[in-house]
């Protein structure tokens, strides 16, 4: 055996140990002057068919992959890449498509001709592809399912921080911001009101018409406060059972006041059938409180409007009253202490 054959035998070894099944193309003919075997080997096609019938591997190339092929094999003829390198699926003659990889160059160039062999191999990569399919499936349903976890996070945290029959602020919810509007207040020396509002004879309303006609009533009330409001200012809030509080930054006590009192002539207005379609009479009392110099936490200043609300209450209930604090008492000087001397 001369060296030339041994190189041979050497060279099939290495091809067949890497899986790699070598063609060649006269790029002057274009002819294919060995064909891939192998590949055809494995799609199903007998020698005699591809020896015959098959003309070139492009026949067999999916229609997605034929032109990244021919940009691909451009590209490197026209110098733009140091070799032809691409990824394809193949039909088999089942009709399947499998995943191949072409490597290739065209050999014995120099600088005054361009080369005329185009040789390269092809090798299959359909398991590295079908694992590469898999895991962007996998991905594709972690990100839908990472998606779907999101807009459930921003569910709960809507339910954990709002009330569940009118949608509206919960006291959690209030008590935050209300702390955050009172250092407001006093950074900036704004004013802040709030307006306790309360259901009058609610009680009432249930007996008389049932549970399910005063949660209407419930939310139509709601519905009147969300609406005359500034929205993304002022905040409203259901404290619980039938006492809401309306939160408006920035306003004064008699701005407050004319809020409240045009709440109270809206719900007053506002009509609610019952279940025979008559209307249900209810009214709101209201007690406005407002920030004053003292800095007051926001419980406190929820206080002030409570005890308003209870005078509003203790007056006939439907109205609005305002929380006077009681007149600051002079405190009084022992004569000696006024004057030491
Ligand atoms: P006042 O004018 O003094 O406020 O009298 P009131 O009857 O409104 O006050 P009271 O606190 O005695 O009654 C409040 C009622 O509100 C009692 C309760 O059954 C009812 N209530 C509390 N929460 C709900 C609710 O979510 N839905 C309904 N329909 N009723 C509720
Ligand atoms: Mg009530
Ligand atoms: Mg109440």
């Amino acid at each position: 055996m001369d060296e030339k054959d041994l190189n041979k035998e050497r060279l099939e070894l290495a091809l067949e140990a890497a899986g790699l099944d070598l063609w060649e193309n006269n790029l002057l003919t274009g002819e294919v002057t060995r064909k891939a075997m192998k590949t055809f080997g494995e799609l199903g096609y007998n020698d005699q068919e591809v020896l015959h019938n098959l003309k070139h591997m492009l026949e067999f190339v999916h229609p997605d992959d034929l032109e990244m092929i021919q940009t691909a094999v451009h590209d490197h003829l026209a110098g733009r890449t140091p070799e032809y390198r691409c990824e394809f699926r193949l039909r088999s003659k089942a009709g399947t498509w499998i995943w191949y990889a072409n490597y290739g160059r065209i050999m014995d160039a120099n600088s005054t001709a361009p080369g005329q062999r185009f040789i390269g191999v092809t090798f299959n990569i359909d398991n590295r592809k079908r694992k590469e399919d898999e895991i962007a499936q996998i991905n594709r349903k972690l990100a839908e399912q990472n998606t779907m976890l999101q807009s459930m996070n921003a569910a709960l945290e809507r339910l954990a921080s709002s009330d569940a029959l009118t949608g509206l602020a919960n006291r959690r919810t209030l008590m935050e911001l209300g702390a955050k509007e009172c250092l407001r207040a006093a950074r900036f020396s704004h004013s802040l009101s709030v307006l306790m509002v309360d259901l009058d004879s609610f009680k009432a309303v249930n007996d008389n018409w049932g549970h399910s006609v005063g949660d209407r009533v419930i939310c139509a009330v709601a519905d009147i406060c969300r609406q005359r409001v500034r929205e993304g200012v002022d905040v409203v809030a259901r404290l619980g059972g039938e006492e809401f509080v309306v939160m408006l930054p920035e306003a004064s006590l008699a701005n407050a006041h004319l809020i409240a009192e045009s709440l109270r002539q809206a719900v007053q207005e506002q009509r609610v059938d019952n279940e025979d379609g008559n209307p249900v009479p209810f009214t709101i009392s209201i007690g406005v409180a407002a920030l004053g110099a003292g800095g007051e936490s926001f419980e406190q200043l929820l206080s002030h409007a409570d005890k308003a609300l209870y005078k509003a209450k203790q007056n006939g209930r439907n109205q609005v009253q305002i929380f006077a604090p009681l007149p600051h008492k002079p405190q009084l000087v022992p004569p000696a202490a006024a004057n030491p001397g």
